[in-house]
């Protein structure tokens, strides 16, 4: 009889036991807050919305289901088109667009949310012991573009590059200026093109204007004057007659060279600084040099520099880019154009020869002909010029683009 007693004095402890510990076990998971999934926009966590949890006490004996609901709804401000939503690989996300479309996806995703207006976030995940997770709430997207100008107080014939990001995929972007701009070249959110500061042109403010959808943002360029060297010389009038009086060689530039004013590679292949296309050379005529010949009181300018060296020596492709013309012409000899991207040009004339040929893809400080005394030159030099369009840019500022 008293073993009998023993026995089942155990039995009731062990059943308080479990019982207690069940207990326990219970109001512990009760208190809990419901094991959040870790969901995150752009850098914000998301508050869950409904969260049933399913689980069980005792070892597996009893079933529980909790249900958690969160009655507010987050609402996240995007001033970007970007946004990253970053969840557990099989969520499954549905978005309802400003203008009531849907969109299904599962994982991590980089949103591109094109059009300002209210998105409705849905996401639903379901873990192995059938508990189901549900994160719902509303992105407001106000995006405008940025606009980052590379200077507005610039010098006569520098370039500038404006860049524009946070826009919608195939903006629709217009420029308006008194200097002409390069090709304008959009990859997914971002677009850029650039303004060369034709140094022709006197130094004062223009406004610059750019309508980005139909929205427009207004600029003013306060372009400083540019120290340009005076020359005067004499040269015989026999002279003159065989160079701007050869009206055959001035057709035959024009004809190659005025049509390269308009085209442009959609490609932009330069990378960091420019590089002075020959070493250790001497200028003997800087960039928009004046120069008055026989007392006349208009100068011409010279578009480039000229790097006086031993013919021969290598000249080096300024930068990387695509070779548009490699070729004769009486007026400036051999000559080399490079199209770097947008429109972005450099000249490399009176040359001894060429080593490379049209549609070439030339990298930077490749050896792409030498110098010589072709067409009209009096002596070994590399006439060395950039362009946009028709508009000459002073090589100065390509060597110090990078601002790095
Ligand atoms: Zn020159």
């Amino acid at each position: 009889m008293k073993s009998i007693k023993v026995l089942i004095g155990l039995l009731i402890i062990g059943i308080l036991a479990i019982g207690g510990y069940g207990f326990f076990e219970f109001n512990q998971i009760n208190e809990q807050e419901p094991p959040i999934q870790t969901i995150t926009f752009n850098q914000d966590q998301i508050d869950y919305t409904n969260v049933t949890k399913r689980y069980t006490i005792l070892g597996g004996l009893i079933p529980i289901e909790r249900t958690y609901l969160n009655e507010e709804t987050t609402t996240i401000q995007s001033d970007q088109i970007q946004n990253s939503l970053v969840v557990q690989e099989d969520a499954l996300t549905t978005i309802t667009y400003p203008d009531q479309s849907v969109q299904t996806f599962t994982g991590s995703q980089e949103l591109g949310l094109e059009e300002n207006g209210e998105y409705r976030i849905e996401i639903e995940m379901n873990s192995a012991d059938g508990s189901t997770f549900h994160y719902d709430f509303l992105v407001q997207v106000d995006a405008k573009p940025l606009i980052s100008i590379s200077n507005l107080n610039p010098v006569q014939g520098e370039l500038l590059i404006i860049d524009i990001s946070n826009i919608k995929m195939d903006s629709l972007i217009e420029v308006e200026s008194h200097f002409r701009p390069s090709a304008i070249i959009q990859k997914d959110h971002e677009a850029r093109f650039y303004l060369p500061m034709a140094y022709r042109e006197v130094a004062k403010s223009y406004p610059l204007s750019l309508m980005i959808n139909g929205e427009s943002y207004e600029y003013s360029i306060e372009v400083q004057p540019y120290s340009f060297k005076e020359v005067h010389f004499t040269v015989k009038p026999s002279v003159v007659s065989s160079t701007v009086g050869n009206t055959d060689a001035v057709d035959q530039y024009r004809a190659t060279i005025y049509p390269m004013y308009e085209t442009f590679e959609t490609e932009e292949y330069w990378d960091g600084n420019f590089i002075a296309p020959v070493e250790g050379a001497r200028i003997s005529s800087s960039f928009g040099e004046m120069r008055f010949v026989n007392n006349s009181k208009t100068a011409t300018r010279h578009a480039g520099i000229d790097y006086a060296i031993a013919c021969g020596t290598d000249v080096v492709a300024s930068n990387a880019g695509k070779v548009e013309f490699a070729g004769f012409l009486t007026m400036i000899g051999n000559t080399i154009v490079i199209d770097h991207g947008l429109g972005l040009k450099t000249f490399y004339e009176h040359m001894e020869d060429t080593v490379i040929k049209q549609g070439d893809l030339v990298e930077k400080g490749q050896i792409i002909g030498h110098v010589g005394t072709t067409g009209y030159s009096t002596g070994c030099h590399l006439h060395f010029q950039g362009m946009v369009k028709n508009q000459s840019i002073n090589p100065e500022f390509l060597y110090n683009l990078d601002p790095q």
